[in-house]
């Protein structure tokens, strides 16, 4: 019998198990999910072991081999958008899920995190009928013409391995293009946020999506559901968003059966400030990128490159933003700034706030912790920050902090700009801030990065390549690149 996790009583703990083969099973470890916001723990999640791994694969292997792998394209299509459908006719209850996993502002999850975890079922049911065929006609030696096509077909297993910053926006980026291209899918969410993953399941069976297409194992990387699903010898590809180190060693578990691998990693992104650029704006739009989701977003700049004759201005201009943020509970009114995700990592982003003060740093602001009251006072919160009169090779400058903070440093020449910004081991994405065309589109081609932002940051358009250069990943994902990776092509040469 199928069970309902996300359904109990408001102020139950949630039972969160593991989605396999269309069912809810019973078995694997309990861990606490708590609410970053509060410290409490609002739910329990089962690790899943070897056996559940095992029959989570094997129910994959007999999707594809059975109902879901024999699909018309257009059934799975509908199915897709149904899936998206379902989503916003149960908005409210993915928005609290996902805000008592993460503890996000509530307005923050109402306007991203649950809006693009529908858009993406729709975006990438539509991305898999224009993909276009490849047909190339060629001469043989013995004078006559041969014909080749290509057709596409789904990779097989696909295990999806997904981060706790955005946690449904950032998984269904993955799910649905892999679905859409008649894979099954087995995810691991984050430890830390594993509702809204387990609450697609029910989706998934209420779209009347074939049971094994789609299945949820909960538990840990190293050692646990993680690792055991990255080195499975039955997946055929992983897709994987987190931190760079992760991805190195989720690249050698995958190396003795060859999987594909698509990774969306780790940054340390720079935004440039020109002196001819609209200064308000700028302050307005790089304090929204520096301080939007608590600082836990990849895209966000850490580093920000001021050019000397506005530095003070901007300067200015970003202390009085960050010190209007207020931090609270994610349905208090007014409350703009959540939680970190963990006490763990709120004890790395409070160690690197120490160590800009030994690095020399003038602290703007923050710094610390803000002083809440009642349950936000157990949270795992810290105070916006920025600082500034750190050398260029500091370790603040260099590091990805993944929390609410900036360094800013003034350059002088355009050539000094676009050195500083791409002396990083990374290279995700870049927001360039200027109202000069020709600079625009000079300084956004000579960004080593993934993605460079003039005049904007975080503007998606989906059907657009996305992903890292340098350590920040390997591969795009969107629109047709997104299918790339989601299939393979057989080509098809027949001698006429
Ligand atoms: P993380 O690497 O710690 O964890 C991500 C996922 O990997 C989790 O599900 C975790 O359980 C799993 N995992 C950890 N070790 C594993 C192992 N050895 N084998 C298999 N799975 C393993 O990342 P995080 O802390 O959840 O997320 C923050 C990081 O993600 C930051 O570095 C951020 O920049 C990055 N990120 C990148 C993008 C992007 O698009 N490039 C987007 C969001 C987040």
């Amino acid at each position: 019998m199928t069970k309902r996790p996300l359904r109990e009583s408001p102020g139950r703990i949630r039972s969160l198990l593991n989605f396999v083969g269309g069912r809810f099973v019973d078995g694997g470890t309990p861990f606490d999910i708590l609410n970053p916001a509060t410290g409490a723990v609002h739910a329990i999640a089962y690790e899943a072991d070897r056996a559940i791994i095992d029959t989570a694969v094997a129910a994959a292997r007999s999707a594809i081999d059975g109902e879901w792998g024999r699909m018309p394209l257009a059934k799975r299509r509908a199915l897709l958008a149904r899936v998206a459908d379902l989503i916003e006719a149960r908005f409210d209850e993915f928005l609290e899920a996902e805000i008592a996993d993460t503890g996000k502002p509530h307005t923050l999850a109402h306007h991203l995190d649950i809006p693009r975890g529908a858009a993406n079922f729709r975006v990438f049911a539509d991305a898999i009928a224009n993909m276009p065929a490849e047909t190339f006609e060629m001469d043989t030696p013995d004078g006559g013409k041969a014909i080749n096509y290509a057709v596409r077909k789904p990779l097989g297993v696909v295990a999806v391995i997904s981060p706790w910053n955005l946690p449904l926006l950032l998984m269904t980026w993955k799910v649905a293009p892999a679905m859409a291209c008649g894979n099954a899918v087995i995810v691991k969410p984050s430890e830390e946020t594993p509702s809204t993953t387990t609450l697609l399941g029910e989706v998934m069976n209420e779209a009347g999506i074939p049971a094994g297409a789609f299945n949820v194992v909960h538990g840990f990387g190293p050692n646990s559901a993680g690792e055991l699903l990255t080195s499975h010898p039955g997946v055929r590809a992983i897709t994987f968003t987190g931190e760079t180190r992760t991805g190195t060693e989720i690249m050698k578990a995958a190396a003795p059966t060859v999987k594909a691998l698509s990774f969306e990693l780790g940054g340390k992104n720079a935004a440039i400030v020109f002196d001819d650029a609209d200064i308000p704006a700028a302050v307005t739009g790089l304090a929204r990128a520096v301080f939007l989701n608590t600082g836990q977003v990849c895209l966000a700049p850490e580093r920000i490159y001021v050019q000397r004759g506005v530095f003070d201005a901007f300067v200015a201009g970003m202390k009085a933003k960050a010190e209007a943020l207020k931090p609270g509970l994610p349905h208090d009114s007014g409350v703009d700034l959540g939680p970190l995700i963990s006490a763990g990592h709120r004890a790395k982003v409070l160690g690197y706030y120490a160590l800009a003060v030994e690095e020399g740093a003038t602290v703007v602001t923050g710094g610390g912790v803000p002083k809440l009251d009642g349950p936000a006072a157990d949270g795992f919160f810290v105070q916006p920050t920025l600082w500034t009169g750190l050398p260029h090779d500091a370790r603040i400058c260099r590091e990805e902090i993944f929390g609410p903070a900036a360094a800013i440093i003034p350059f002088d020449s355009e050539e000094e700009a676009i050195a500083l910004a791409n002396d990083s081991e990374y290279g995700l994405a870049a927001s360039i801030w200027t109202t000069n065309l020709s600079r625009a589109h000079r300084v956004g081609q000579a960004m080593e990065v993934g993605i460079s932002w003039v005049n904007c940051w975080f503007l998606r358009d989906l059907r657009t390549p996305f992903g890292g250069a340098k350590m920040s990943g390997i591969g795009r994902e969107g629109g047709h690149h997104s299918i790339n990776f989601y299939s393979e092509p057989t080509n098809i040469c027949i001698k006429l």
